[in-house]
């Protein structure tokens, strides 16, 4: 028996098979940390949908389905320039739940089971298990808490704790729905766009 290698057909379609395994369900949501007054984070959420939109990033949703694409943005003609380049990006398009969702409620947006606790920014100290998780809902509750390290003494708010997979509440917040790794230089221009203290959140389900 001679083995032949796959043809396009099968390869594309094991591609399609890997990424739906691999990224069945993860987002990356860009988020504002400041309070700022309703109607401000109402227009700035319209400016940056504004942007995203002529640069062509995301257009209006024509697919609109509750249970598979619920968000009221999907990507547009100009999404791959947002993203790294990979192997399985033709199958993107045709995925569930890929679209880019504009939230103006002020919301935590959770890395789920990605979670890591944050780390001090100037001596690299972890935070305790029990600190770190008392400081989501303080900060829903309450705003923001400031921490101090427990090594360094130093004192930070606590979305300006380093935290590759962290926690942050705030408004507005960009939400990319199963996306393939965004550049580093398209996630830059959004929290340059969304102003202020921005924190990005990478979830995984
Ligand atoms: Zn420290």
């Amino acid at each position: 028996m001679t083995c032949r290698p796959p043809g396009q057909a099968l390869i594309k379609l094991i591609e399609a098979a890997a990424y739906a395994l691999d990224v069945s369900e993860h987002s990356v949501s860009v988020v504002r940390l400041d309070v700022l007054p309703l109607d401000e984070v109402h227009e700035l959420a319209r400016v940056v949908a504004g942007w995203l939109r002529n640069a062509g990033f995301i257009e209006p949703n024509t697919r609109l389905d509750a249970m598979w694409q619920p968000s009221l943005w999907m990507p547009g003609r100009e999404w791959r320039t947002a993203v790294e380049a990979v192997r399985w990006l033709d199958a993107f398009e045709k995925t569930a739940n890929n679209g880019v969702d504009v939230e103006r409620e002020r919301s935590a947006h959770h890395p789920v089971e990605n979670l890591e606790v944050a780390a001090c920014g100037l001596c690299g100290s972890v935070l305790p298990d029990e600190v770190y998780f008392e400081t989501l809902e303080i900060w829903l509750d309450k705003g923001e808490p400031e921490i101090e390290c427990s090594r360094c003494q130093s004192r930070a708010l606590i979305g300006d704790w380093p935290a590759e997979f962290g926690f942050a509440v705030g408004s507005p917040a960009v939400r990319f729905n199963n996306w393939p790794s965004l550049r580093g230089s398209f996630v830059n221009e959004l929290r340059r766009q969304l102003g202020g203290r921005t924190f990005v959140v990478k979830a995984h389900t």
